[in-house]
């Protein structure tokens, strides 16, 4: 017994070391290895002098080593026993790059008032075949990931850190760490999408968005001050009700973004030439207009000057002369006045409304305004569902029709003037029609076809725009206006409406 004693007294802190079953390390208080014994190089698969000076955090998988130095600079901050079975599994890497799950141990050894510590590793062998699942699991995601090019980032709010993966920092323009702060991570995407982008962010992380997550913005490269566009899907974590991270997947769509826009530009251009094209023919047909009112005003304007300059002037030729001015300026101004409320035409709202009313009351301007002495016939159909249109709009097209059958019927020699309106339901096209007929001259074939062309006009007087804005208002309505040409007798006018949809559905 006594040799026994004596012979362990003589035994080297060495030998002790190397006797450990377990894989041990030693390392100095900053972290790197000073001693490894026969265990631990067979774990790690490197022999002690290839491990000395290096750092321990080495040997454990990148992607755990943020939570090993957590581990050590804990315990290098408060020196105690750290026991195996107290949670420090870490995930390591031999040198073949196969990882494994270990337990931990840490403890604290004072040689001449320096620190330094024993670690012993054990394998979690019971584990081995969960974790073996799931690293295959993570190198399938990896995989998936690589192939379709995807980013996958991790924002901790309460932190205001975000973890991200190597493809997204290449996104943000190739960012070393693998943590950046969320200021900095805000700070590369363009300014004009961040509004945006804060939007969808404060939509998910409202509770009752059950976290979902979409975005596309702008990321500028801070060195080459190119952008690129990021679409991102991702899902906000929540405890207690309070959002907690952001986990993202971020794809690169800027190709596709730039074949948007080549695919936009030509059609931008064509509208853009149609409208000017629109635009220089309606300018030259009103000026062709005015045309006409201007120069007669000023001829009229002539012989008023002249008339005055005469003392003995004739007040009947005067008072023709600026009779004649005022006409002329009625023309003009009432050919603007139609082109301005064609063009105003969007900005009015449909309703459901009753078509039977409309024409009353159309009819009842046109009767009272003088347009001419005619006979009227209504033939309206009773319960006819209502219309889906714009008043002001139907009502304006009723008027001009109205006007002109009224303006036609004056050169007929017809007895009886009467106009005819007509209602029906087609219940088959949900459409209500209406046909509007005189017993003037009619229309023949060729008129006919002309009739809706802007500026076509037969009357001295006429400005010949409004049947082309009223076939345009009651497109704009979702119907349709024509003419039965040869119509017997005189002019027939058809149009349709659309009714409204609770019309029909109730
Ligand atoms: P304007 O107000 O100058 O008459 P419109 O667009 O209203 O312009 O009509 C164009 C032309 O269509 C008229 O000048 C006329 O020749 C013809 N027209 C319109 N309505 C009738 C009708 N009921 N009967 C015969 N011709 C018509």
């Amino acid at each position: 017994m006594h040799n026994v004693i004596e012979a362990l007294k003589i035994l080297s802190f060495r030998t002790l070391f190397d006797a450990i079953a377990d894989a041990a390390i030693v390392m100095e208080n900053t972290g790197h290895v000073v001693l490894m014994n026969p265990a631990a190089q067979q774990l790690f698969g490197y022999n002690e002098n290839e491990l000395m000076g290096v750092a321990v955090e080495m040997l454990i998988t990148p992607r755990y080593r943020k939570q090993y130095r957590y581990y050590q600079t804990l315990f290098l901050d408060k020196p105690a026993k750290l026991p195996m079975g107290t949670g420090n599994e870490i995930m390591a890497c031999d040198r073949s790059g196969q990882e494994m799950l270990l337990d931990m141990s840490f403890s604290p050894i004072e040689v001449q008032q320096q620190l330094y510590v024993l670690i012993t590793f054990t394998v979690f062998r019971q584990r081995l075949k969960v974790e073996d699942t799931l690293r295959v699991r993570e190198e399938c995601l990896r995989l998936a990931k690589q192939a379709a090019g995807f980013g996958i980032f991790d924002y901790d709010f309460k932190r205001g850190v975000v973890y991200w993966d190597r493809k997204m920092r290449e996104f943000w323009g190739g960012y070393p760490g693998e943590v950046i702060s969320y200021e900095g991570f805000v700070a590369m995407i363009h300014p004009a999408d961040r509004v945006g982008r804060q939007a969808a962010l404060d939509y998910a992380m409202n509770p009752a968005s059950h976290g979902e997550y979409k975005a596309e913005y702008r990321v500028i490269d801070p060195l080459e001050k190119t952008e690129r566009w990021i679409a991102v899907a991702g899902r906000v974590y929540f405890e207690a009700n309070s959002a907690t991270r952001l986990v993202s997947v971020v794809r690169d769509v800027t190709e596709q973004k730039i074949f948007q826009k080549q695919l936009r530009i030509p059609r931008n251009e064509a509208e853009k030439i149609f409208e000017q094209q629109a635009a220089a023919r309606t300018a030259s047909a009103i000026a062709h207009e005015l045309n006409q009112p201007l120069t007669a005003i000023s001829a009229y304007s002539e012989v008023v000057l002249q008339t005055l300059r005469n003392d003995n002037f004739d007040v009947k030729r005067l008072k023709n002369a600026l009779q004649g001015c005022v006409e002329q300026t009625q023309r003009a101004g009432r050919g603007l006045h139609e082109l301005i409320a064609f063009l105003q035409k969007s900005e009015l709202a449909a309703e459901s409304l009753d078509l039977n009313d409309v024409i009353r009351e159309a009819l009842d301007v046109v009767v009272s305004d003088g347009s001419g002495k005619f006979r009227t016939r209504l033939k309206l159909e009773k319960d006819l569902p209502a219309v889906q249109c714009n008043r002001t709009q139907v009502h304006k097209v009723l008027v001009n029709l109205f006007r002109n059958a009224a303006e036609a019927m004056r050169t007929a020699d017809s007895p009886i003037l009467t106009i005819i309106t007509q209602v029906q339901a087609l219940n088959d096209k949900r459409m209500a029609s209406v046909i509007v007929q005189d017993n003037g001259p009619g229309l023949d074939q060729t008129m006919a076809k002309r009739i809706f062309e802007p500026f076509f006009t037969t009357k001295q007087t006429g400005i010949g725009m409004g049947l082309a804005i009223s076939r345009a208002l009651i497109e704009a309505n979702d119907g349709e206006l024509w003419v039965e040409p040869d119509g017997e007798p005189g002019a027939k006018f058809h149009f349709t409406l659309p009714f409204a949809p609770e019309s029909y559905l109730s």
